[in-house]
């Protein structure tokens, strides 16, 4: 028997959920085909800021065992397969970009660094490309073939400790496009009874994450941090009144929550006020290790937003973040280290704000006349402001991407 590793990407555009769909499709092809034992399935997260993503810009991969002269069959039912998946493709309806499908194959042990760089920055698929020929990796492709990189990442992956579990389930193919049924308690009980998944519900907006929004063939996705968490949960979840049948489902093991777009968190010093774009997009400077840097929080990171909208010049923070192709940094994480006292007002005499009695003189109480030496009143940040020195902020779960870790998995550190 030989291992092989099998990846694919850029299948479609519109939700991750489709690729797992028919990936899931291609590993049912090869196991009914030939000899071969699925050792496991992997979802891989990639740079959020790849242009051509969807929303959730994941790969898929999958390490096989078949016996040692079935490389030729492999490859044939691979070839025929993703024929039938161009044919497919182009059926699709237009969209911003094309799907361009990649599925790679390979018996050698791949670049670890085909997933580093696809998962923190931009890769130039032409380039991998032909690395990936050189190295003797079989590649079913379009022409251009952006799908590469990802596909390449998705078998170059080593899972750490960082790595978690997503069971993906799959709805029955005539109810594709109906409203999916999965109510409410049925997700609240999930999270009590099954405390090893995570990620089910944002408690801040009442509402479950585990079933996508979009018309995909996904049921749920169940995210959980062993593989017989998530499958126990699903059973569970299937054993219900209330919570629709899927016709199959497979457990995958994954990067997400695992941090790995991000480098480190770093230190600095606010030196300017917040500015406000629209939207309510906050943004502000400030200096570290011996540059500025411009740090964004956008509306939908919630907290993160609200307390770099209440930082001041002089504050000192650390954040964790991805760095933008602008060179501005995205916030994820932030943590006040140190607060400058917030001025709120002249001192208070007879329950009145005392006022300045002219250029060089003191202020006065406009009640009883008294006279005190010119003074500011300061406040803590933390009284004011709600925010406690030292502590991490993270937006709510809805609002966090995939590959970002929890402040309940750990704290931020050097990735
Ligand atoms: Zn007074």
């Amino acid at each position: 028997m030989q291992i092989c590793r099998i990846g694919l990407d850029d299948t479609d555009h519109v939700e991750v959920g489709c690729t797992t769909s028919s990936f899931d499709h291609l590993l049912t092809e090869i196991s009914s085909s030939m000899h071969c034992k699925v050792i496991e399935r992997r979802l891989v997260r990639l740079w959020p800021f790849a242009r051509r993503r969807t929303r959730g810009n994941g790969a898929l991969g999958a390490i096989l065992e078949i016996p040692d002269n079935g490389a030729l069959d492999l490859k044939k039912i691979c070839t025929e397969w993703f024929s039938n998946l161009l044919e497919q493709v182009r059926n699709h309806p237009p969209s911003v970009f094309e799907a361009s499908p990649c599925l790679v194959i390979t018996f050698d042990q791949t670049p670890e660094s085909w997933y580093w760089d696809a998962v923190r920055k931009h890769v130039d698929s032409e380039k991998l490309l032909e690395d990936a020929l050189q190295r003797d990796v079989i590649v079913l492709r379009t022409e251009p073939s952006f799908g590469v990189v990802g596909a390449c990442a998705a078998i170059s992956w080593e899972n750490n400790a960082n790595s978690s579990w997503e069971l993906i389930s799959w709805r029955d193919e005539s109810r594709i496009g109906t409203q999916r049924i999965l109510s409410p308690e049925s997700v609240l009980d999930l999270e009590k009874t099954h405390p090893q998944t995570f990620l089910n519900r944002d408690p801040t907006k009442g509402k479950g994450m585990i079933a996508p929004r979009t018309p995909c063939p996904v049921l749920y996705g169940i995210r959980g941090s062993t593989n017989t968490a998530v499958e126990s949960a699903h059973h569970w979840l299937q054993s219900r009144e209330d919570v629709e049948r899927s016709v199959s489902f497979a457990i995958h093991r994954t990067n997400q929550l695992s941090d790995d777009h991000i480098e480190s968190s770093t230190s600095g010093t606010v030196t300017s006020l917040p500015e406000e774009t629209k939207g309510g997009h906050a943004s502000l400077s400030v200096f570290s290790s011996g540059r500025s840097v411009k740090l964004v929080a956008f509306s939908e990171g919630g907290p993160v937003n609200g307390l770099l909208r209440s930082l001041i010049p002089g504050d000192r923070i650390t954040w964790s973040g991805l760095l933008s192709p602008d060179g501005s940094i995205h916030l994820e994480k932030i943590k006040l280290d140190f607060a400058t006292a917030r001025i709120v007002g002249r001192p208070l005499c007879c329950s009145r704000t005392m006022r300045s009695s002219g250029r060089g003189q003191g202020i006065r109480c406009l009640t009883c006349g008294r006279i005190e030496r010119r003074s500011w009143q300061c406040v803590e940040f933390e009284t004011k402001m709600g925010y406690s020195v030292g502590e991490w902020i993270e937006p709510t779960p809805s609002n966090r991407r995939h590959l970002s870790r929890p402040l309940s998995h750990g704290l931020p550190g050097t990735n």
